[in-house]
């Protein structure tokens, strides 16, 4: 997961220029309406890198087939907010879950809110995320306002979009194929690891197109590390450069993973070497 970072403001330009008068649409609106959320879907899509999963970074069909593929994941559940059940490796490190309100009917203030969308793959959004929305404060359901309740909440989950949240590559960095906490303790590992549970990122059966796309990457990435190291030219090293950063380009798919193997790389060759290896054994079916 990145961060794709937009104030408020621009977003809301970004949604007037795709959808003249939504706004003042989406105001009047008392009910949910999946209709009126998908007509901006595509702004998201584009701000995600290009069509890319919010949550786990896949990246699906351009504009017109993408929005088949994808839906409005609204962060906070529109409708009620469902008891997330913590595996027990996670209750054993004493994270707090607050339970949430009896009988809830979510929060219906931010059914249109801008800062309440995000666009996720149909796995993420409708399989893993659901209703979930676990948190370590107490639930604010009637507030129609995000960055305070982001502070008073404390969410678990973490908002890619907007400016308000953390950065999810400061929580969250790969170890090769795997995602992992960057942080040994405290609420910013909590997060880490409640994120990468309900979103599953680190299974390697129940999501395996996310490792096989995740090695894949690795293993150009890899290639044009060495390339840079060992070239004879400063052209050799310029195009190396040049592929590195593509590569490592938030608009291509699992940019946190590849972000953390260069940045492993130049830190640790010998370790990366390994993690490049494992990749290329992933891709041949033998781990
Ligand atoms: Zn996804």
């Amino acid at each position: 997961m990145i961060q794709y970072r937009i104030s408020y403001q621009e977003l809301a330009e970004k949604i007037e220029a795709e959808k003249p008068g939504w706004m003042e649409r989406a105001k009047t609106k008392t009910v949910d309406d999946s209709a009126v959320w998908s007509e901006v879907k595509v702004v998201y899509m584009r701000l995600q890198g290009g069509s890319k999963c919010a949550y786990c970074e896949r990246k699906m069909e351009a504009e017109e087939f993408g929005k088949g593929e994808q839906a409005v994941d609204h962060f906070r559940p529109k409708k009620r907010v469902q008891v997330w059940k913590a595996p027990q490796d996670l209750i054993d490190l004493g994270i707090p879950f607050t339970t949430p309100p009896k009988d809830n009917k979510g929060y219906p203030a931010l059914c249109y809110h801008l800062f309440n969308y995000a666009a996720a793959c149909n796995p993420c959004n409708s399989i893993l995320k659901k209703d979930y929305f676990p948190i370590a404060g107490a639930y604010q359901i009637e507030s129609d306002a995000p960055e305070t309740l982001h502070q008073e909440e404390l969410p678990y989950l973490i908002y890619p979009v907007g400016d308000f949240d953390d950065n999810p590559e400061d929580l969250i960095q790969f170890r090769g194929l795997l995602p992992s906490a960057v942080h040994t303790e405290g609420r910013k590992r909590y997060r880490a690891l409640v994120t990468i549970e309900v979103f599953q990122l680190d299974s390697r059966e129940e999501r395996a197109n996310l490792f096989r796309d995740r090695a894949l990457i690795i293993t150009h990435l890899f290639t044009q590390l060495e390339n840079k190291a060992n070239a004879y030219t400063e052209e050799g090293r310029r195009i190396a450069q040049e592929r590195i950063e593509s590569l490592t380009n938030p608009v291509i798919q699992h940019a946190n993973c590849a972000r953390s193997f260069r940045d492993l790389y130049y830190l640790d060759r010998a370790k990366a070497t390994a993690y490049a290896n494992e990749a290329w054994d992933y891709i041949n079916g033998k781990s």
